[in-house]
């Protein structure tokens, strides 16, 4: 079947240059949109069709349809950086179509073409670049595609119909006062993903699941929930919205995926951009016996979480049921700041882009 190319139908009125501006001063995160959206419909049998770009707008649903009962639902989370000759690149944006391929088949959902997917967000971002942050701090546009079932009625089954959609949000430096540790709770009852379950799918019934943890954590005075495998309580599997990485001097580890953990663009650009500055970069499991322990003993000298909102983010106190601990010092570690650096500095168009993972508008 072919795939539609994206008709341009943009809003006559877009927001003035001085509220955008405003807005662009102190974005937050996803709080704020851009003036456009793209859409793009799946119909059985049609297949893929209508792709346009229109104005940022609310969608109408009829009560029943599916998404709102069974959750079908898939979405993607990608950033667009201003570069230093005022043009403006997207991160590596094939990886996030490919696995908004992966997802699409695990909740049985049409799998969107990876090059149409590109060319909705590549159409959203020309049309909106504006909204695109100035080049220099940390600030991005941060692209939101997702997919919902759009078939009306209360049978279980997969749907029929189904919308596409892109949206954009501006988004502030995830530290503006600096990067600092964040503390995270380990959960050792509450699980995100089980064997054979969806965890390696991006869908929003996960973070669903993840909300009481989160807020359990909170409780415990913690920012974030660090989830173990659901059989033997023992595996490190992630953090909530977050891959994680255990650094030993020169070795640095990041939990193998096990079918339950999301595989993170950030995860696997660490992977590389690590070999690159001559770290050992491996995918090992790591029991949380283990954490506690080489942190203890020292060998295990720091951990990180990395993602797309984020990039790299520290990590200080860890709590259990059983005790607490404290990574490093209170203070970001050398390795992981000298490997947030060096993403930003290719996201930021600043190093070479020797894997080729900015693609250029
Ligand atoms: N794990 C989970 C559960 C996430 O939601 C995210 C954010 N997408 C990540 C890991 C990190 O993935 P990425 O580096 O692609 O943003």
């Amino acid at each position: 079947m072919t795939t539609p190319t994206i008709e341009l139908k943009p809003s006559a009125h877009p927001l003035a240059d001085a509220e955008r501006e405003a807005i662009l001063a102190a974005p937050g995160f996803g709080r704020h949109f851009t003036d456009h959206m793209v859409t793009i419909k799946w119909t059985e049998g049609r297949g893929w069709h209508d792709g346009q770009l229109v104005p940022y707008a609310p969608i109408s649903l009829d009560p029943a349809t599916t998404v709102l009962h069974y959750a079908q639902e898939i979405f993607e989370g990608l950033k667009a950086y201003r570069q230093p000759d005022g043009s403006v690149a997207t991160f590596r944006p094939e990886k996030n179509a490919e696995r908004f391929q992966r997802s699409a088949r695990r909740l049985a959902m049409p799998e969107l073409p990876v090059e149409t997917f590109i060319e909705a967000c590549d159409a959203l971002v020309t049309q909106d670049q504006a909204w695109v942050p100035a080049h220099g701090g940390e600030e991005s546009l941060y692209l939101r595609p997702f997919m919902i079932a759009t078939e009306v009625g209360l049978g279980v089954k997969p749907a029929n119909e189904y919308l596409f959609l892109v949206i954009a949000s501006p988004a502030g430096a995830y530290f503006p006062g600096g990067v600092k540790p964040v503390s995270i709770w380990v959960s050792e009852d509450r699980v995100r993903a089980v064997p054979g379950g969806m965890g390696d799918a991006k869908t929003g019934g996960n973070y669903a699941a993840s909300l009481l943890a989160q807020a359990e954590a909170a409780a415990k005075g913690c920012d974030q929930v660090c989830y173990l495998d659901a059989v033997e309580h023992k595996w490190v599997e992630e953090l909530g919205g977050m891959n994680l990485y255990f650094v030993y001097g020169n070795k640095i580890v990041t939990p193998a995926l096990t079918g339950s953990i999301l595989e993170g663009v950030t995860r696997d650009s660490l992977l590389g951009v690590a070999r690159d500055l001559g770290y050992e970069a491996v995918e090992e499991r790591v029991s949380v016996e283990q954490w506690q322990r080489d942190s203890d003993n020292g060998t295990l000298t720091e951990v990180f979480a990395c993602g797309t909102a984020a990039v790299i983010t520290p990590v200080g106190t860890v709590k259990r049921a059983s005790g607490e601990w404290q990574q490093g010092g209170g203070e970001p570690g050398e390795v992981t700041l000298r490997l947030r650096q060096a993403l930003l500095d290719i996201q930021r168009g600043t190093a070479e882009d020797k894997h080729g993972w900015m693609r250029k508008l």
